[in-house]
């Protein structure tokens, strides 16, 4: 790896601590027959390590100048196959077709500054991803698990605790990285909810949530003006909020009856 010119602009830092990598896969508990998805192998220092524990190994990674490095590191993992191209850009569905598994994981040290695209693609793809376990930006990571009222709270938090519990695993320096980035990183697992609440229209509920945080410091009443404010104030006042509340201070379950309430 030594002459590699490694490219900010695909977000390569490379994990160099065994300690972390062992980490991260301890994170997840694979069950049998499982095939994890990883985005981004680089060199394929995460991927040994999920070789050893998962039955089959799915890599995408995007930079065709890491396919011999590749070869070589992982020339001993029969079990693993990489397929370059952007993930962003990829049919997930489709490449699955030819696999037989009973769990589905999906583990990454992802490229950051494409971390919120990868997560809505696969929670979108609609496949039954078991425990998602992902290295992001510390603040990221933070958003992710935020609870309402807090600054980090957002629409992203709102949208992945409808389908996920949250939790955070560990915090990683930016040490721990070659080249070494600007920020301190964070380990987060994405669990499956074994049963979501009840709502009528997904799509309508993620417009929802991005209307109702549109502009931060304004209110429910301005940020939801094109909706029924009516419906909106009637679902509020059962929760003892009025339009004046702002919506980082909203928790999932009115969201979700906001949503199946406002959808005709
Ligand atoms: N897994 C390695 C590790 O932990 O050392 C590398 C992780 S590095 C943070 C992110 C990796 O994602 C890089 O290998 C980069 O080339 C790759 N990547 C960036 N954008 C991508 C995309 N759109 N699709 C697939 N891979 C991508």
């Amino acid at each position: 790896m030594q002459d590699f010119n490694y490219k900010k602009s695909l977000g390569q830092n490379f994990l160099n601590d065994k300690n972390v990598l062992t980490r991260i896969v301890n994170c997840v508990p694979f069950k049998d027959n499982s095939l994890v998805i990883e985005v981004g192998p680089g060199s394929g220092n995460l991927t040994r390590e999920l070789a050893k524990v998962a039955s089959q190994v799915l890599c995408y990674e995007i930079d065709t100048r890491l396919e011999s490095i590749l070869d070589d590191s992982l020339k001993e993992c029969s079990n693993v196959r990489i397929i370059f191209n952007d993930f962003l850009k990829s049919d997930i569905n489709a490449d699955l077709k030819i696999y037989k598994y009973d769990n589905l994981y999906l583990v990454a040290n992802l490229p950051y500054y494409i971390t919120t695209p990868i997560i809505e693609k696969v929670i979108t793809s609609n496949l039954d991803f078991k425990y998602i376990t992902v290295m992001v930006q510390k603040e990221v990571g933070e958003r992710f698990n935020a609870k309402p009222g807090m600054r980090e709270y957002n629409s992203l938090t709102v949208y992945l605790n409808y389908y996920f519990d949250i939790k955070k695993e560990f915090i990683v320096s930016r040490n721990s990285f070659t080249p070494k980035p600007n920020v301190d990183s964070m380990v987060i697992s994405l669990i499956k909810k074994d049963k979501c609440l009840p709502l009528k229209d997904e799509e309508f509920f993620n417009k929802l949530l991005h209307d109702a945080f549109k502009y931060k410091r304004k209110n429910i009443r301005n940020n939801l003006k094109s909706y029924d404010l009516n419906k909106v104030l009637e679902v509020l006042n059962k929760y003892n909020y009025d339009l004046t509340v702002r919506a980082e201070e909203l928790c999932l379950e009115i969201f979700v009856e906001l949503a199946n309430t406002l959808k005709k």
